[in-house]
């Protein structure tokens, strides 16, 4: 085992793997930026480093100064967290070039599912259920629509590099192909120096499925279950919740199934997760990330497992700590993500929290690097916290939501508090029936 680990993220993902690091008997270094100085994360490790100007650009993303910082303070490991570089197979490649460990995949299994085509290509291949659409890349207008017509409107363009919802455009008829491909390229020719698109079919009232894989990198691998991450904005989950509300057991054991044989297949190592949309039944592939998700906690709630250890275990060549039998649903957990924003319009709120309390009490975790006084500095990411809960059923689950964002008081600064509230008190999210659009609607007409 590691007895020195370096965690190259910031906030409440940092702070998450210094805490696990801390119940393995294992020192953690933090890295940080000069706005950084005070975060909780510096203040919670057993030593810090800081490795550059505000920026993400010239600090957390400087793999130069990351690997430094390994090197001066004798970290053995680096965990990535989320964001920044934890899916970038050059850094990984990088880090194992100076015989550090990644705790994450290879630069290889990065690379495949980093490439949408050939991630749903391996996919396919691999036995998973993907979305119809093109044989890979679409390269002129002529064949977009030979395509589209051979397969039906509505059609999404989707980039080939895309990420973050950019570089994607939905054509509703044959009219509207010409721009939804022109922009579709054009915006991801801007954003990720690219403009190599794909075309799928518009599906119209999916949920967004997700199945949650380990494997330990010698051809096993186990799933636990899935998580509905249904409520978006503009592509980007609010609210997350585990098991699906709309998943039967027998469901579950097939699509985990097929995804934990894949990953094993390819020798995958560590966390992923395979994404899915869901209609009618049926799974549709739209990608794979090689990392720790934001909302990983709701997995760990209703498996009573720690995926952060378990990351760590099998980095340092470890087996797996549980086989897929002692994986047994306990309950229902759903995390609500706080963001520093101000509604109706989400803009970012950084500044000083003047008060901070957080909630507790029986099956509530709050996962932030907030305190009283702390400054939230504007150059990142406004995720300030999430809120877990867990409960018997998501009848008591809910319930505690309620009560949980009724005790936390965060002063000081705007956040997306109110918004959860207001979503509790919505039919539809009581009942856990909605698809990927209902929330943009709700917002529509309710903060429109
Ligand atoms: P990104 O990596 O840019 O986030 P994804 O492929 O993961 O892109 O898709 C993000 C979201 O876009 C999905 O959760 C879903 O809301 C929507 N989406 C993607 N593909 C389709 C599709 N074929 N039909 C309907 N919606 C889609």
């Amino acid at each position: 085992m590691f007895d020195k680990i370096l965690i190259a993220n910031r906030g409440e993902i940092a702070l998450r793997v210094v805490r696990a690091c801390q119940e393995m008997g294992i020192k953690s270094v933090a890295v940080h930026s000069t706005a950084d100085s005070d975060a909780m994360h510096v203040r919670m490790a057993d030593e810090s480093i800081c490795i550059g100007p505000p920026p993400g650009t010239a600090s957390y993303l400087n793999t130069a100064a990351i690997i430094s910082a390994c090197e001066i303070t004798g970290a053995q490991a680096i965990h990535p967290g989320y964001g920044f570089l934890s899916e970038n197979a050059n850094f990984v490649q990088a880090v194992e070039d100076h015989e550090i460990t990644f705790i994450g995949p290879t630069a290889e299994h990065i690379r495949i599912m980093g490439d949408k085509i050939t991630a749903k290509e391996t996919a396919k291949n691999l036995g998973i259920p993907v979305v119809p659409g093109s044989e890979g890349g679409v390269p002129d207008l002529d064949t977009a629509a030979k395509v589209a017509e051979g397969m039906g409107f509505p059609v999404i363009i989707k980039a080939t590099a895309g990420g973050g919802g950019r570089g994607m455009k939905v054509a509703k008829t044959a009219k509207d192909l010409e721009v939804a491909f022109r922009t579709a390229r054009s915006e991801s020719k801007a954003a990720f120096g690219n403009d190599e698109v794909y075309i799928e079919k518009y599906l119209q009232k999916p949920r967004h499925i997700e199945v949650q894989v380990f494997g330990d990198g010698k051809g096993n691998a186990v799933h636990l279950g899935e998580r509905d991450c249904s409520l978006q904005r503009r592509h980007q989950k609010v609210f997350e919740e585990a098991p699906g509300p709309v998943i039967t057991p027998e469901m579950r054991a097939e699509i985990g199934g097929i995804c934990a044989d894949a990953v094993a297949k390819i020798n995958y190592i560590g966390a992923g997760t395979v994404e899915f949309l869901f209609e009618d039944g049926e799974f549709y592939f739209i990608e794979m990330n090689t990392r720790l998700q934001v909302e990983h906690p709701v997995t760990e709630a209703i498996f009573g497992v720690d995926l952060v250890r378990e990351q760590i275990r099998v980095a340092a060549g470890l087996p797996l700590e549980f086989s897929q039998d002692d994986l047994v649903v306990n309950g229902h957990s759903i995390e609500v993500r706080l963001n520093a924003e101000k509604l109706p319009n989400f803009t970012p709120s950084p500044g000083r929290i003047s008060q901070y309390h957080a909630p507790g009490g029986l099956g509530v975790r709050m996962d932030s690097a907030l305190y009283d006084g702390y400054s939230i500095p504007p150059y990142y990411d406004s995720l300030i916290g999430k809120l877990i809960v867990h409960g018997r059923d998501r009848p008591e689950a809910l319930a505690r939501l309620r009560r949980a964002l009724g005790e936390l008081i965060i002063d000081g600064i705007d956040t997306s508090v109110p918004l959860f509230a207001a979503l509790l008190d919505e039919q539809a999210v009581q009942d856990g029936s909605y698809d990927i659009h209902w929330m943009e609607k709700w917002l529509e007409t309710n903060l429109g």
